[in-house]
């Protein structure tokens, strides 16, 4: 039978996570944060200070101290001005000092009044204010510490290091930033109907579009990437191919060649130049999956069908990176959201399915399934997982999987 090794997804991710594991990148290497996009932290990072370091105003005004605004109206003369980076004098008491946002409070004031709620009033000096608002105790004022404590971890081991995560590390004023190094990822497609972009397209052939996308989730995932091109579809050539990308990388990653027609030369070129462990996935699309080991490498080969290749690096690579990099490679928490579609005719596999948020809050499917449909991949911004065999009814609530959250997490 041909479904001899027919697994789910959560069994293929639970032997992928367990082989990736074993390779795990325990090297760290310092880098620059402000160059750290991507990368995954090797250590916890503490902050060595208070942020805000000190207290500091929220609002442009006045800083006093509250107590001595026991009425709306009071009368105070201005005895500094404090603009943000300034260090004022200790607020002269039953006095009020000008302030403006981020300028430090001076010793003694507990309060900001806007300078909406206060009238200017010219005279000697810096003259006076009205203050016609009794403000409370603390009012407007950023305390220092608030945000983060010092000695406290602000980024912890393996966090991803998002644009918002880099200007954590900046507010704490980290220079640099120990990383894992990047995963070094080999990659190449198989298929000999398939010529390059710039290239004409004689009959027969179709553009390399597996190329592109790979290299590109793979960058997205910061991974190091080393673009073997295309590879013919014969045996030799295969396993020369996977000598060659095994030299320095962690992971082969293929696209074509995984089915069992006698065009497909992965699964034998893998097992000849080391193991294989070759899988029915019950998912669609994406059934065929390789994955073995060559030398120090892990292989995986991706069936060809451009939407194939794309969700099942979502869903199989993606965790496999993860996991080389010491991130958890648990699958995101799905969103559960409204169907405004039926799908009568569900697969007996698990199915993933392109589909996009409406204006009204529901899901909506691309009308074309196909797995060589790339058109369905950029029209949608997300996949519903849909349990194998089970048709849904508009209304029925699915699982819906964002896009984003399946390569950056
Ligand atoms: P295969 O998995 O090699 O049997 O290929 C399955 C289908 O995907 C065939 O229609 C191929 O022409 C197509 N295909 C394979 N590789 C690529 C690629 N790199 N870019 C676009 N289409 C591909
Ligand atoms: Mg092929």
């Amino acid at each position: 039978m041909q479904d001899r090794n027919l697994i789910t997804l959560d069994e293929a991710l639970a032997r992928l996570v367990a082989g990736a594991a074993r390779l795990r990148i325990l090297e760290a290497e310092t880098v620059s944060s402000f160059e750290a996009l991507g990368r995954v932290l090797a250590a916890d990072l503490h902050s060595q200070i208070d942020v805000p370091p000190r207290d500091n105003t929220a609002m442009d005004g006045y800083a006093l101290r509250a107590a001595d605004v026991p009425a709306a109206g009071t009368r105070l003369p201005v005895s500094q001005r404090i603009p943000a980076g300034v260090v004022g004098e200790p607020l002269v008491p039953g006095s009020a000092a000008r302030i403006f946002t981020g300028g430090q409070l001076p010793e003694g004031a507990d309060a900001v009044v806007m300078q909406e709620q206060c009238e200017a009033v010219p005279g000697d000096g810096l003259g006076e204010v009205v203050v016609n608002q009794v403000p409370a105790a603390g009012q407007w004022v950023r305390r220092r510490g608030e945000d983060v404590l010092r000695g406290h971890t602000v980024l912890r081991l393996g966090t991803r290091l998002t644009p918002q995560a880099l200007g954590m590390a900046a507010t704490v004023g980290a220079e640099t930033l120990a990383v894992w190094r990047r995963p070094r990822v080999a990659l190449f497609s198989t298929g000999d109907e398939l010529v390059l972009p710039g290239q004409p397209l004689p009959p027969g052939a179709i553009y390399n579009s597996n190329r592109h996308t790979l290299r590109a989730l793979l960058q997205a995932a910061g991974c190091e990437v080393q673009d073997l091109g295309i590879v013919p579809d014969r045996l030799d050539a295969t396993r020369a191919a996977l000598r060659q990308a095994a030299e320095a990388s962690d992971l082969i990653l293929t696209s074509g060649g995984v089915s069992v027609g006698e065009e497909d030369h992965l699964k034998p070129a893998v097992q000849a130049e080391g193991e294989l462990q070759s899988w029915q996935v019950a998912m669609k699309p994406g059934k065929p999956l390789a994955f073995g080991r060559v030398g120090k490498s892990l292989v995986m080969g991706l069936p060809g069908n451009p939407v194939s290749s794309y969700i099942t690096f979502l869903l199989t690579v993606a965790p496999v990176l993860r996991t080389l990099q010491g991130m958890d490679a648990t699958p995101p928490r799905p969103l559960l959201l409204r169907a405004d579609f039926d799908w009568p005719r569900p697969d007996r596999r698990r199915e993933f399915m392109r589909a996009r948020l409406n204006e009204q809050g529901g899901l909506e499917l691309f009308p074309n399934q196909s797995s060589g449909v790339l058109t369905s991949t950029v029209w949608a911004d997300g996949l519903i997982d849909n349990p194998a065999g089970q048709a849904v009814k508009r209304g029925d609530m699915v699982r819906f999987l964002p896009l984003d959250t399946l390569v950056w997490r």
